[in-house]
């Protein structure tokens, strides 16, 4: 058979396929017509939203609940009675973080911080420290018990003495007036309200300045045979870090099992050695890298060394430990460059 007789019978075929072709397409379209135009009571769905409180019962009367998506369930509210199917549309509903509005207490747990604390309760930590005088030299101040005081709010509160007015305290905590007043559990009729001596008032958004925790060093003469630092540092410890530098504690803490080693992080001559309060330090050691860089090692078990001794890098100086005060083992070491604080994480390895 030749290519052009196939061709030939394939067409010949070709006319009664297409004509069937287009009877089926106008059947097709006449079926559609005729289903969108019949009525089939047997299977009516009709999608009823029932009214959000027969749902939730009373507390969709509250304000605080939103609906944030209408989910249609397919479950007990799909029922099918008096042949009609019936989809309901069940809101989800999510209530509202409802606002705290009063102070709250919280107490000191073993291997609380301060960042932790706050950022449980939604928090700055500055909030913690400047609602809590015994934390704001240092919040490694924190101990077991403590109580806490926790606003509901970020900012300060002030506890009102002699001479406080309101624009006084809008002024030293750079805020304004209306903060204070707007703030309804200050109980402060309005920006003329006078202020009771002894009582705690909230300064939403209010903030206090920062000050450098003196630390009691060594200030005589260096000698010459003093060891120098390289400029780089070492971790000090192993462990985990426990508290982030941040404003109120311009140190990190390294948490680890007491009487595991302290290292020096660079090479240099001990300053300070010794225990006692300092601030919340408790046993601690100071080491001058000769580099215009100190590094502070406090709240140690047991000191290695003795001021006016050289150490080398990675050289023990003592032990982890728990004294001053702190609310588990750890290690808190400050890099300061002439005497200003720094963030020990931009300098570590
Ligand atoms: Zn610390």
């Amino acid at each position: 058979m030749g290519r052009a007789r196939q061709v030939a019978i394939f067409q010949d075929q070709m006319t009664p396929l297409r004509l069937a072709g287009h009877l089926s397409v106008l059947l097709v379209a006449a079926t559609i017509l005729f289903l969108s135009q019949a009525d089939f009571p047997d299977l009516d769905i009709a999608l009823r939203t029932v009214p959000n409180n027969a749902l939730t019962g009373t507390e969709n009367s509250d304000q605080n609940l939103r609906v944030v998506n209408a989910v249609t369930v397919l479950d007990q509210n799909l029922s099918i009675s008096n042949d009609s199917l019936q989809r309901v549309a069940v809101p989800f509903t999510v209530a509202k973080e409802r606002g705290r509005t009063a102070i709250e207490t919280y107490r000191v747990e073993a291997g609380d911080t301060v960042l932790g604390i706050a950022s449980r309760f939604g928090l700055q930590p500055e909030t913690i420290q400047w609602s809590n005088t015994t934390l704001e030299r240092n919040p490694d101040l924190l101990q077991i018990g403590d109580e806490l005081k926790i606003l509901p709010v970020d900012g300060v509160l002030h506890t009102v003495v002699a001479g406080d007015t309101l624009s006084s305290l809008a002024t030293k905590y750079k805020t304004d007036v209306g903060a204070i007043v707007g703030y309804g559990n200050n109980g402060l009729a309005d920006a003329s309200a006078a202020l009771i001596i002894g009582s705690e008032i909230v300064v939403p958004g209010g903030i206090k300045p920062y000050i450098p925790q003196a630390v009691v060093a060594y200030s005589g003469p260096i000698p010459a045979s003093a060891a120098r630092g390289s400029g780089t540092f070492s971790w000090p410890a192993s462990g985990s870090v426990t508290q982030q530098y941040w404003n109120g504690h311009r140190a990190i803490d390294i948490g680890s099992w007491t009487g595991s080693p302290v290292k020096a992080t660079d090479s240099g001559y001990v300053i300070a050695a010794g225990g006692g309060w300092n601030g919340g330090y408790g046993n601690h050691v100071i080491i001058d890298h000769g580099n215009g860089f100190t590094t502070l090692y406090a709240h140690l078990n047991s000191i290695y060394v003795r001021p006016g001794e050289n150490v080398a890098r990675g050289q023990q100086i003592g032990a982890i430990g728990n004294t001053g005060n702190s609310t588990g083992p750890h290690l808190h070491f400050e890099i300061r460059y002439q005497g200003v604080p720094r963030n020990p994480f931009t300098y570590l390895p």
